[in-house]
């Protein structure tokens, strides 16, 4: 197990075989016979490829293997294998603890995803309008603005992770490990942009394989996501249905806000939901490239979203003594002493 720990770790860590070896003054052909599975490190060795990775020695003999299924990504073009490395091995190892905390549990403490059973599934693009609001009534969020989406993923049994990987082209992905849908978001962006893909992802996992051939899976994702954020009826009752020859910025600025959708998504709303036409539209996406609107939007951004859900059932499967301090750390990886500060609120 140790062989294929190693090399998980090191590519989350983007380290060459070389570089791993500068670091821990272990030579690289050693590593590279670790990873193989020729050689075993002994245990100093083992410590020093633990710092330099910074990750804890026990990383090395987790028992189970996972692995990410059905991966759908959203990301840039020029998304690097490098960078692919380094963002799986972060959802991996996270993964991991998650379905370690799983096993603990005498009952599992989250239900498994399941699409509701009553939806019927679009057959055209516009179809999307309704698919979304049958996915909200279906879960009963309403018609109004959903301020904490990762928590009402986290309702629905999909384990959401946010990763703090600094990869600028990887906005996230939606995977399976074991039975369990998975919604992956980067730290690093606006809340705005981090619900947009929390919402195209649920898309992937509700809508694959249930589009007909000549819709586009991601296109039908992003209306999908559009939809579901800012519904036509709550869009209505703020802009009233007349078409428009002109919309203000700051009725965009105040949607951003309302709804936590960019306002360029609300843009694609106004066209989507017939508000205005094509040219008001394309008058609208000049203005944005001008005003370099595209790269940061003007004004306050929208807060992030959070999730402290996995660190809730780690406290409570340690209340319900499903394990002790020590795992718990080792679930939060943490070291023990920093674990029992943060449990007793002690200062260091
Ligand atoms: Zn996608």
């Amino acid at each position: 197990m140790i062989e294929y720990r190693l090399q998980q770790a090191r590519k989350a860590a983007g380290f060459s075989l070389r570089e791993l070896a500068d670091k821990t003054e272990v030579s690289h052909t050693a590593i590279g016979k670790f990873e193989k599975g020729e050689l075993t490190p002994n245990s100093t060795q083992l410590l020093k490829l633990a710092k330099a990775l910074n990750i804890r020695v026990e990383y090395f003999f987790r028992p189970q293997k996972t692995e990410l299924q059905a991966i759908e990504y959203r990301k840039r073009a020029s998304f690097s294998k490098k960078d692919q490395d380094r963002v799986e091995g972060d959802i991996l190892e996270q993964a991991e603890r998650w379905q370690e905390l799983h096993n603990l549990y005498l009952c599992p403490p989250i239900q498994i995803f399941s699409p509701p059973s009553s939806l019927v599934y679009p057959k055209t693009e516009d179809d999307l309008e309704d698919f979304a609001k049958q996915v909200r009534e279906a879960w009963k969020w309403g018609f109004h603005a959903l301020p904490d989406l990762i928590n009402l993923l986290e309702f629905q049994g999909i384990i959401v992770i946010v990763t703090g990987v600094e990869a600028e082209k990887f906005d996230g992905l939606s995977a399976h490990v074991g039975k369990q849908a998975l919604i992956v978001i980067n730290s690093h962006w606006t809340g705005d942009r981090q619900r947009f893909t929390l919402a195209h992802e649920l898309g992937h996992l509700l809508l694959h394989g249930h589009l007909p051939e000549d819709l586009d899976e991601e296109k039908a994702c992003n209306h999908f996501a559009g939809a579901l954020l800012l519904p036509k009826a709550a869009l209505f009752q703020q802009t009233g249905e007349k078409t428009r020859h002109h919309i203000e910025a700051r009725e965009l600025y105040g949607l951003k806000h309302e709804f936590g959708l960019s306002m360029r998504a609300c843009l694609h709303r106004f066209k989507q939901t017939g508000l205005i036409n094509e040219s008001v539209f394309k008058r609208w996406q000049i203005h944005f490239n001008i005003q370099k609107w595209c790269e940061k939007e003007p004004g306050d951004a929208y807060p992030q979203e959070t999730t402290t859900l996995f660190e809730q059932l780690v406290y409570r499967g340690l209340a319900e003594e499903y394990y002790g301090d020590a795992k718990a750390a080792e679930l939060l990886n943490m070291s023990l002493v920093d674990f029992r500060h943060q449990r007793n609120f002690s200062d260091n």
